[in-house]
């Protein structure tokens, strides 16, 4: 027989490499600016316009290339960053597969232009799909530029694979974030479709980082510094008190390389172990130097994961390096004082003893979570039992759960007895009618996860957070399109801290957001004064939620319908609803369920989860066979 065997010719070996290498616009904006930052630039120019989809340009000031060099570059395993494997194990550069710009010369078309220092003239080469389609002398400055236009117009389907602009940028800042930390003596600057996004000059690692995210957030870094043998820990940790609901700005660079670890980072979570609020994240800016030998980042295409010699060793150091600042910062006691308990000292001597609370208190189910609510927010408990609980301490649960019920009437005990009276017709439609006695328990709840309940066919299962991100999701859709909701007012405006991307998309949702009952005084450059926040809203989640809420905007999937009101709807559900581990009493259990079967669609949550299941007598008797 024949052989069949042939070697593929270099464009299809380019275009399979392309695959790994370049999944999306981001992944050229990473690869073209390690690229400046291995030439010794000193000066760096992004340039996006479309997400990246139309024109991706790096501009550099680093050494240039030759002639010669520059025609090489595209040839797949070529580099000039080391010569044999040994080098590996002492790499002092970003790149060293010499495959990302044969990669992007496959699936794009790419101008480079690149001119050495004392050179006259430079060299300008054009590739569409590497195929070489003119290559001249150029004047040009001392430096690089590569532009990438029309990625992926020879692969269709990886074309449309891409996600909305949004989403893409959203990509494209992460890497440049990840660049631009890791080298605070370089300048950066980024435009996308024509105006400025970034503009870095070069500064100290502080000072970078206040640049990037703001500049509120100086007040939020404490500095880790840990010399040992092994290793060398630097950078920046977030106070607790500024942690936020999504893992958006932790950080960690291995001799100046952006890693993820989720070994090292659970080192971080457990350093913070026990002043964080559930469901947040610490944010942390940290630069850990190794011996290069002792660390291997040959493991993954896009390099973003490495193989260290002693985990444990480093887990440990960094997690009392973590700790050790903390302790000296004296960052624990600052929890134990929230602006509300201060705020509400006065009424404690005043109206320590008002009959209103009395006779609350008798009228109060959820009366007995209360201390695992004060706890949990960090108003200590003695502010607690003089506030009126109706006006000011109320539980997560219970204030959510009659979010619906709160917005429509006044928040007294009138509204308290409605809400038994309207739960009381769902009932009886759903439940055994054996189970209308009053003491009798109806629901259980198992792991604190899920609610177990009976029906006349057998059983439900609900998962109550799904559950209840529905209950929440249908009442704050009615808020938003159909009626106005209550807003409660602030004492003082809350001042709330952004970077101008995130303010850009506050302004996009600020109509639909005061629909719901958020007032803003100003969102100014980086500043968002709010004045009034729903009544089903806590003063202290606000910033959670609309954090959330700017998370869930800059990751929407383009396919999903995209609505602004659905989406704030949906974001402020997740951000409220009853959390996976939290306890409920019997009377919260029940209500969860009625109020989940007084919805539209009681089935699915509103990511569309499954929220209950059943179990029928039968299913339960065929499992005894
Ligand atoms: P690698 O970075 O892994 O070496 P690349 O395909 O990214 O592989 O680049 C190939 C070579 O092209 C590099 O080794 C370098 O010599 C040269 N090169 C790429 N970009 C630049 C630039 N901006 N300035 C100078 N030389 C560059
Ligand atoms: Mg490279």
């Amino acid at each position: 027989m024949a052989d069949i065997i042939q070697l593929l010719p270099d464009h299809v070996a380019n275009q399979i490499a392309a695959g790994e290498v370049v999944q999306r616009p981001a992944s050229v904006v990473k690869e073209l600016l390690e690229n400046a930052i291995d030439a010794g630039a000193s000066k760096i120019k992004l340039i996006i316009k479309d997400a990246g989809k139309t024109l991706i340009q790096v501009i550099d000031n680093g050494k240039g290339m030759s002639e010669t060099d520059a025609r090489l570059s595209f040839e797949r395993h070529a580099t000039s960053k080391i010569k044999s494997a040994d080098d590996l194990f002492q790499l002092h550069t970003k790149g060293f597969r010499g495959e990302a710009l044969a990669s992007i010369a496959a699936i794009a078309h790419v101008e480079l232009k690149t001119k050495q220092e004392g050179d006259d003239v430079g060299t300008c080469i054009e590739i569409e799909g590497s195929d070489v389609v003119s290559q001249e002398v150029v004047v040009t400055p001392k430096g690089t530029s590569i532009g990438v236009k029309n990625l992926f117009f020879n692969i269709p389907a990886r074309r449309n694979f891409l996600k909305s602009n949004p989403v893409e940028t959203r990509h494209i800042i992460d890497e440049f974030h990840r660049v631009v930390l890791a080298h605070p003596n370089i300048s950066f600057v980024m435009f996308h479709n024509g105006s400025e996004s970034f503009n870095l000059p070069e500064s100290n690692y502080r000072q970078r980082i206040v640049n990037v995210f703001g500049v509120k957030t100086n007040e939020k870094l404490v500095p880790v510094d840990e010399d040992t043998e092994v290793l060398t820990v630097s950078g920046f940790i977030g106070k607790p008190e500024f942690a936020k609901k999504t893992r958006g700005e932790q950080f960690f660079f291995v001799n100046n390389r952006y890693i993820k670890s989720a070994y090292l980072n659970h080192a971080i979570g457990s350093a913070y172990e026990g002043l964080l609020k559930e469901g947040t994240h610490a944010s942390y800016f940290l630069n850990l130097t190794v011996d290069p030998q002792t660390i291997d980042i040959n493991i993954h295409p896009t390099k973003t994961e490495i193989k260290f010699d002693d985990e444990h060793t480093l887990y440990a150091i960094i997690r009392s390096a973590v700790k050790h600042s903390l302790g000296q910062f004296n960052i624990a006691p600052v929890l134990d004082f929230e602006r509300d308990a201060n705020l509400d000292t006065p009424y404690n001597k005043t109206q320590a003893k008002m009959p209103s609370v009395e006779v609350d208190r008798s009228f109060n189910p959820f009366q007995e979570d209360k201390p695992m609510r004060s706890s949990s927010s960090g108003v200590t408990s003695n502010a607690s039992s003089s506030i009126p609980s109706y006006k000011k301490e109320k539980g997560p649960s219970w204030e959510s759960l009659y979010v619906g019920l709160e917005s429509k009437g006044t928040q007294t005990q009138q509204g308290f007895s409605e809400v038994q009276f309207e739960s009381a017709p769902v009932e009886t439609s759903i439940f055994d009618e054996a189970n209308q006695v009053e003491q009798k328990q109806t629901t259980y709840q198992v792991h604190n996860k899920y609610i177990i309940s009976k029906i006349k066919s057998g059983m439900l299962v609900i998962d109550q957070n799904k559950a209840h991100q529905r209950v929440l999701y249908e009442q704050f859709l009615q808020n938003i399109t159909v009626q106005e909701a209550m807003s409660q007012q602030l004492l003082f405006p809350l001042e709330l801290h952004f970077s101008p991307q995130e303010i850009e998309i506050i302004n996009q949702l600020k109509n639909d957001l005061e629909h719901t009952g958020f007032v803003f005084k100003s969102v100014k450059e980086e500043l968002v004064e709010i004045t009034g926040v729903p009544v089903s809203v806590p003063e202290s989640e606000v910033s959670i939620i609309l954090e959330q809420l700017i998370s869930d905007v800059e990751n929407e999937v383009p396919d999903s319908n995209f609505s602004a009101t659905d989406l704030l709807a949906k974001s402020m559900a997740k951000s409220l609803a009853i959390k996976t581990g939290q306890s409920l009493n019997r009377v919260e259990q029940e209500h969860l369920v009625n109020s989940l079967f007084a919805c539209k669609e009681p089935n699915v949550s509103p990511t569309n989860r499954t929220t209950f299941i059943t179990m029928t007598v039968d299913e339960l008797d065929r499992k005894f066979v």
